[in-house]
């Protein structure tokens, strides 16, 4: 972690997830808030997991990480439940919560019950942030930086953790009984 809070000049903090990077003009997402910089480094770590079967393993722990992250302005529906969701999927991935059949999609089995989700307040920073990940993306150290990260935001949301984990499993047991 850059032990000095001010940005260096040219360069700017993620409102979402506060990794420090270099400004560039780009596109951000509608509900997931962050730099541009931030959200280039994330679309290009995905373009290296879709062009090679090798780190599709970690696809979805990317994309989760990123958006856990990215918690957005904490009102707006689609921003909460996106939240909610990914941090549920983690959990899955991350905690191994009982999922009896293995291909179901997390996501459109407990998207059903996303109305629930309630609004929740993000950690006050993130330990690692894709600025962590960026200079292993796509090289052998690539599986390995992603699940650390992926862990890390995971760990970083334990004050929710019984919540999501509560959530989660009991639609999960529900739905696959
Ligand atoms: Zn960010």
């Amino acid at each position: 972690m850059n032990s000095d809070p001010l940005p260096r000049s040219h360069h700017s903090v993620c409102p979402g997830c506060g990794a420090v990077l270099k400004d560039i003009d780009g596109p951000t997402h509608p509900y997931m808030l962050s730099s541009p910089t931030c959200f280039a480094a994330y679309t290009e770590l995905l373009a290296f997991e879709y062009s090679d079967p090798a780190l599709m393993p970690t696809h979805r722990l990317s994309v989760d990480a990123f958006a856990v992250q990215h918690p957005g302005d904490g009102v707006s529906r689609q921003a909460i439940q996106s939240v909610g969701l990914h941090l549920a999927r983690l959990a899955v991935q991350l905690q191994h919560l009982h999922v009896p059949n293995r291909s179901a999609d997390i996501m459109l089995l407990l998207g059903k019950y996303k109305g629930e989700l309630e609004a929740l307040s993000p950690p006050i920073e993130f330990s690692m942030t894709i600025a962590d990940v960026q200079a292993d993306a796509g090289t052998p150290a690539h599986i390995c930086a992603v699940t650390n990260w992926a862990k890390s935001a995971w760990n970083d949301w334990r004050e929710h953790h019984d919540y999501i984990l509560d959530w989660a499993e009991r639609h999960l047991s529900i739905d696959n009984r």
